[in-house]
């Protein structure tokens, strides 16, 4: 029966992608200990890590943030190696960071990541609505068009944090 068994544990490597300043290290910290600072907190080239339950299977992320080499285009394929989920963020008040997000995706998806790396496109910032520079639509399609999936995120208020997490887990899982 279920509760005799032992549940296992699998290690999901995710990286974060995506212009300096969108919110890559607010959001690892949100995924790892609900917090949110108005520093900014540089993860660095480690990880962080976050258990997630689902009902067969502990997952048992490593959040990879980068520790602001993305500035300078420097992330190097060490970062990217196994990784088993991206996520590639953008700003929704900054439509160039959307924009760049785009000229990361056509450089990644075929050089770094296999197909079963589950990518997903973040619009972080959903709080910041009155200064919206990109829709949810336009997010949206750009999703649906490259085969990514898709979530609008605030890593100050929480909002779709966990879910975006949780998401990413399901389809790991698959
Ligand atoms: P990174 O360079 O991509 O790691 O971005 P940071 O996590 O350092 O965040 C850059 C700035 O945006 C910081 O001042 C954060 O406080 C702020 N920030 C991050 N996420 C959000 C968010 O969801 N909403 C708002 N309003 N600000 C955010
Ligand atoms: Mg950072």
């Amino acid at each position: 029966d279920t509760l005799s068994r032992p549940m296992r544990t699998l290690r999901v490597k995710m990286v974060l992608l995506g212009a300096s300043g969108v919110g890559k290290s607010s959001l690892a910290l949100r995924f790892c200990k609900d917090e949110f600072r108005r520093t900014s907190p540089t993860v660095g080239c480690a990880y962080l890590t976050q258990a997630v339950h689902l009902r067969e299977v502990t997952l048992r992320f490593e959040i990879w943030d980068t520790a602001g080499e993305e500035k300078y285009h420097s992330v190097t394929p060490l970062y990217y190696r196994g990784a088993h989920a991206a996520l590639l963020v953008y700003d929704i008040s900054k439509r160039d960071t959307f924009i760049r997000a785009q000229v990361w995706l056509r450089e990644l998806e075929k050089q770094y990541f296999s197909g079963s790396t589950v990518l997903w496109l973040v619009g972080n910032k959903g709080d910041l609505e009155q200064h919206r520079q990109v829709s949810a639509q336009e997010g949206q399609s750009l999703a649906n068009d490259r085969g990514l999936f898709f979530t609008e995120t605030s890593a100050l208020s929480g909002d779709q944090v966990e879910q975006l997490l949780l998401g990413v887990a399901h389809r790991v899982c698959e």
